[in-house]
């Protein structure tokens, strides 16, 4: 496996935005992560209005990474750093000794908002993105101003979870896109822009610069907590996108199935990589109980999320029951939480939003990412 150093040694030929210091002197590496399988992900920050003069840059980096023997592959992308945040403008407050402090999110935090957290899970259908929304509702009836990001930009579900059909329009500047709002939460998804069904084929950079105007391009005001539903799996993607955005921290949904634990443990292994706090894991889908006879089954198994999160010595944050309820209201833009208040379901989702919320307040604040500087 290539070391640091090796790769910081390769990268020392390539010049940095400024086009003369060479990039590890350049103080604009926000993220570098070589993964097990010898595959390094490298994030570079920029001035976004000049992404495009930056991408030989981009590029002859990423050859430069290619090059190191054993080295399995490169992603090298480029991360926004407004001039706000850039003249030290962020909204956000550094937070001090709390049991999150070491680890902080990559990228420029977003003006306004406070936290954000990435809802993930080791593979798709496991309910992450019913979580997700269902979070965010019951977030914004414990009291806080709550968006959602729906970055799951291959299947994007939070028009449909929010019931929402209306394209978002613009901002008075004419320029940034006013997110759409429903239940008390503002929505930004991919989704609002493309038609349902329509095939969308997506490269890498592609992605990673959708996400990016998703997240920065939007009138999100003033947020407690920015909701962002990854897309599932921990592939090279998702580890892109750890890296680029400023989390908080992470949440992992997954079944109680030992096979969606496997994958959730890729989950949680992939936001320690990427040194971004593990804020808990939801066992979705936990036990059945019958509409009609009130029978309770584990038709999956059941506590082995629990298990496994002590296990990995991540917190627990409760069960959700497989229901018919939240399927249906899930397919029907009407989340339980809103719209079967005071139900079993609901209080399930409040739970979690709750020790989510403690978590949070707790400790775990975006804040500006140290950039690493290697002397
Ligand atoms: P993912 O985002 O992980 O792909 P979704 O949130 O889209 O998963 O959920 C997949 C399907 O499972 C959806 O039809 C959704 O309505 C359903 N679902 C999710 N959670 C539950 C639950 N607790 N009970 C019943 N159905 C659920």
């Amino acid at each position: 496996m290539a070391s640091r150093d090796e790769v910081l040694a390769a990268l020392a030929k390539v010049s940095g935005p400024d086009g003369r210091t060479p990039l590890p002197q350049s103080d604009s590496i926000s993220g570098l992560t070589i993964r097990e399988d010898s595959k390094v992900f490298l994030a570079i920050l920029i001035d976004p209005a000049k992404a495009k003069a930056m991408e030989p840059m981009r590029a002859s980096a990423e050859a430069a990474i290619k090059a190191i023997p054993g080295v399995t592959g490169a992603v090298v992308t480029l991360t926004a750093e407004s001039a706000r945040s850039a003249a030290g403008g962020g909204a956000q407050q550094p937070a001090h000794g709390h049991a999150h402090g070491r680890a902080a999110g990559r990228g420029t935090p977003i003006p306004g908002v406070k936290r954000i957290v990435a809802v993930a899970s080791g593979k798709g259908g496991v309910g992450k993105s019913t979580v997700s929304c269902n979070l965010a509702v019951a977030l914004a009836q414990l009291g806080w101003k709550v968006g959602v990001l729906d970055a799951d930009v291959y299947g994007p579900s939070m028009p449909k979870l929010f019931g929402l059909t209306q394209k978002p329009g613009l901002g008075p500047d004419g320029q940034k896109l006013v997110p759409l709002e429903a239940y008390g939460v503002k929505v930004m998804s991919i989704g609002f822009m493309i038609d349902e069904g329509a095939p969308v084929i997506w490269r890498g950079p592609m992605v990673m610069s959708a996400l990016n105007q998703l997240l920065r391009e939007v009138l999100w005001g003033e947020l407690d907590v920015l909701i962002v539903d990854m897309p599932p799996g921990t592939g090279d993607t998702q580890l892109t996108m750890a890296q680029n955005v400023p989390l908080t921290g992470a949440v992992i949904v997954s079944t109680p199935q030992d096979l969606a634990l496997i994958d959730a443990r890729r989950g949680v292994a992939m936001f320690k990589q990427v040194q971004i706090p593990l804020l808990g894991v939801v066992e979705n889908m936990s036990t059945f109980i019958c509409p009609n006879c009130g029978t309770r089954s584990d038709i999956f198994g059941h506590g082995g999320a629990r298990r496994e999160a002590e296990k990995l010595g991540a917190p627990f944050l409760g069960e959700l029951p497989l229901d018919m309820a939240v399927r249906e209201r899930s397919d029907d833009g009407r989340p339980v939480v809103a719209t079967l208040s005071g139900s079993p379901q609901a209080a399930a989702y409040l739970d979690i939003a709750h020790r989510v919320m403690e978590s949070l307040e707790a400790g775990a604040t975006a804040r500006p990412a140290p950039r690493i500087r290697f002397a």
